[in-house]
């Protein structure tokens, strides 16, 4: 069929020849789409497409899923090891075994001479469940450091910090089916659309059989905020003091679920006091939201039969962002709005795998959400392990933010860098490069040689991508699916978990321990762990070939158990020990870096829907780099004619830290004095950010800084942006 092309060619999808299907979950973001990659007769991956039966994308990919087989082949791969004595030397080529050996020897002698301690661990939301989990039982159980973190404490830390202190435990209650019963949904700094298109999907799908309002809170005008009914465009930072002040409506007209709040929360007297104070006139002058709008919102919300709200970076990426979190939570719980379809507080998570990483990995604690400073979780996991309770901590160490500055000040001497790129991803990118180059010993374990954190490694260690492997990822909502090994690994890269258990054997402690050498063995190890009355993140009645036949299982999933569950907190019960979920008062304090007369505009970032994070991955695949190829900074047109900046030009920016070369794109999305610029490119927003951080969760504010705006000129500004962007 033509469809109204009759005067065109139809288009013709070429024939890939694809003589087999494999089944695997999408390794970008954290949707979770089920896909299928198609294997030619030489057994090469030459297309993908979605998997119609999967509950969560039934069918459908994004324009990175498209194109994901493209990443077995695609530039940059690392193929042997690598390691040089000194930064900035040559690297020579080596083998497994003296790269593994030369590792567990710096590690000892670092340890030995400077403490456990100053050799510090930072992985990735990126690989495997399975292989965050053996990476968890060989730092804590065998290198014994606590100065171990994961990188999504640059993008999920506060949300992880809110669950805890609203509910007692990490994980998301909620679900994408609660689109298809929510009568209202309110979506905080997350533009869906671009960052995550198919639950932005199922979003519109639910919104074409059914009508509901949705309201977007974000200080551009995203594409979600177009697609909304009201867009708040709120002033950044801000949150905290919207949200206590729809409390504060909600209380004072009488729309609160007074039998909810009573029968499942504690701190209803000292929550409701304080936000007496944030009635909308008040809070208007601070957040930037009209006060009639502050009071319309309350009261569509409070009255929906169910209502719903979604966040991402635009809540937790803030010196408020935990307590942004709590925000949320305290909404919903007095508003009878957890647990039930339709009501919930859902977190949407970056990576792929960011969920399983604070499942399993042990960065925060010890696996399964047990936590350090619980003795009974030390006591359990030491039997279960084969080591001396003793060994652990009773306190979680420090933070990917802190472990930076823990190495200026000479605290930490080592550093092994899992699957992430600081050099790109951290703010303050002058200041990071200068903190690298004061190691003694930085390992870089990537699937990319040239991610430019590389250039200031002692070692780099080639890892398997993705499918090259098998293992679980969990997304957003709790759903845990399979990645079935596609193909083998590029040249002389090995699977992660196969670092991991190789480098333990390499140390007396490790020697003892068992490392299973499947990661369908290493599954059914943390099944076992999850058992456990009352325990939520309950996975023991799962196994790979279950994952694969119900194309993902939501946690939890107890033995026995038909199908997964939904929703959390269904009875009102929650994880404290009284059961009773926590309203927290939350004063909203100023902290942030703000326009002023020598940097006058608000720096705002974000994703575009090409690319992944620091464009290790997108940046090789032709069609990604093609389509969204340079930084650009959109600008408001009125703010671009006071500073005679025409459209297309390139910009110096500027803020108290650094600078950079950006080019002009005049819109309407961003207010007057405002620019915004995709985070995703390498020398380019984080020589610019400050990133203070939140107390509770650590993770920086990337969203709030201030810059100004210079003249710069065209022909070395353009030298220099080709130079500097392209792979
Ligand atoms: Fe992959 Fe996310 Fe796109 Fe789905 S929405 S195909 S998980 S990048």
């Amino acid at each position: 069929m033509l469809f109204g092309r009759k005067h065109k060619n139809p288009i013709k999808i070429a024939d890939k020849n694809v003589q087999e299907w494999k089944y695997t979950t999408c390794g970008y973001c954290s949707t979770g789409c089920s896909m299928e990659i198609g294997l030619n007769p030489e057994g090469k991956p030459v297309a993908t497409r979605g998997v119609a039966g999967a509950d969560v994308n039934r069918g459908k990919l994004c324009v990175k899923g498209i194109f994901e087989h493209e990443l077995f082949e695609s530039s940059g791969r690392g193929t042997e090891p690598l390691y040089r004595e000194k930064h900035f030397e040559d690297y020579q080529e080596v083998t497994w075994d003296s790269a593994l050996d030369k590792m567990a020897d710096e590690i000892k002698r670092i340890q030995a001479k400077h403490g456990r301690d100053s050799f510090a661990i930072v992985s990735t939301g990126q690989i495997m469940t399975e292989e965050f989990y053996t990476l968890g039982k060989l730092v804590r159980g065998v290198i014994g450091t606590n100065n171990y973190d994961g990188n999504t404490t640059l993008c999920m830390a506060s949300a992880v910090s809110g669950y805890k202190r609203s509910f007692g435990s990490d994980g998301p209650p909620g679900c994408y089916d609660d689109f298809d019963h929510t009568e209202c949904l309110m979506a905080f700094g997350s533009n869906l659309p671009e960052q995550h298109p198919i639950i932005y999907w199922r979003l519109k799908e639910a919104l074409e059989k059914r009508k509901f309002p949705v309201i977007v809170v974000d200080p551009r005008v995203t594409m979600f905020a177009q697609f909304a009914d009201i867009h708040l465009p709120i002033t950044p930072g801000t949150d905290l003091v919207l949200l206590n002040s729809l409390a504060h409506v909600i209380f004072d007209e009488g729309l609160a679920d007074q039998n909810y709040i009573d029968s499942c929360t504690n701190g209803y007297q000292e929550f409701s006091k304080l936000v007496e104070e944030y009635d909308p006139v008040s809070a208007a002058k601070i957040c930037g939201i009209d006060e009639d709008t502050i009071r319309h919102v309350a009261r569509l919300y409070a009255n929906a039969g169910a209502a719903m709200s979604i966040w991402t970076m635009g809540i937790n990426q803030s010196t408020h962002g935990s307590d942004g979190v709590c925000g949320i939570n305290n909404l919903n719980l007095i508003t009878g709005n957890i647990g039930k379809p339709g009501s919930s507080s859902l977190s949407i998570t970056g990576q792929c795998n960011a969920m399983g990483t604070r499942e399993w990995s042990s960065c925060s604690g010890l696996p399964g959400y047990r936590a350090l400073e619980n003795q009974q979780h030390r006591e359990e996991i030491a039997e279960f392990w084969g080591v001396d309770k003793s060994f652990f901590p009773a306190k979680r160490g420090m933070t990917m933010t802190d472990i930076f500055p823990a190495i200026e000040t000479g605290q930490i001497k080592g550093l092994w860098l899992v699957a992430t790129n600081p050099m790109t991803s951290m703010a303050n990118s002058a200041r990071i490069r200068k903190t690298l180059e004061k190691l003694d010993f930085l390992v870089v374990q990537d699937s990319y040689r040239d991610v430019e954190t590389t250039q200031y490694a002692h070692m780099f260690l080639p890892g398997a991508v993705w499918a090259e492997k098998e293992g679980c990822f969990t997304n957003t909502e709790r759903r845990v699916n399979i990645t079935k090994k596609v193909c083998e690994p590029h040249a002389n890269s090995k699977p992660d978990h196969w670092i991991f258990s190789n480098l333990a054997k390499r140390f007396e402690q490790g020697k003892k321990m068992i490392f299973p050498e499947t990661t369908a063995e290493i599954f059914e190890e943390m099944c076992e762990l999850s058992k456990g009355e009352g325990r939520i993140l309950d996975i023991s009645g799962m196994t790979h070939e279950k994952l694969e036949q119900q194309k993902g299982i939501q946690w939890p999933f107890r033995e026995g158990d038909e199908k997964g569950a939904q929703r959390l907190y269904t009875d009102g019960k929650f994880q404290f020990p009284d059961g009773k979920a926590k309203l927290l008062a939350m004063p909203y304090i100023e902290n942030n870096e703000k326009p002023d007369e020598e940097f006058p505009f608000w720096l705002n970032s974000g994703r575009v829907v090409e690319h992944f994070h620091t464009r290790t991955k997108t940046g090789k695949i032709g069609n990604m780099n093609k389509y969204s190829p340079t930084p650009y900074m959109e600008i408001n047109p009125d703010a671009a004619e006071e500073l005679g900046l025409e459209n297309s030009k390139y910009v110096r920016l500027v803020s108290r830290r650094g600078d950079a070369v950006v080019m002009a794109q005049l819109t309407h999305r961003v207010p007057r004095n405002m620019v915004f610029i995709p985070f995703h490119f390498h020398e380019c927003v984080n020589r610019l950010t400050l990133g203070l951080l939140d107390p509770y969760s650590r993770q920086p504010a990337f969203k709030q800084n201030s810059v100004r705006i210079e003249h710069i000129d065209q022909d070395l500004a353009a030298r220099l942006n080709v130079e500097m962007r392209t792979y």
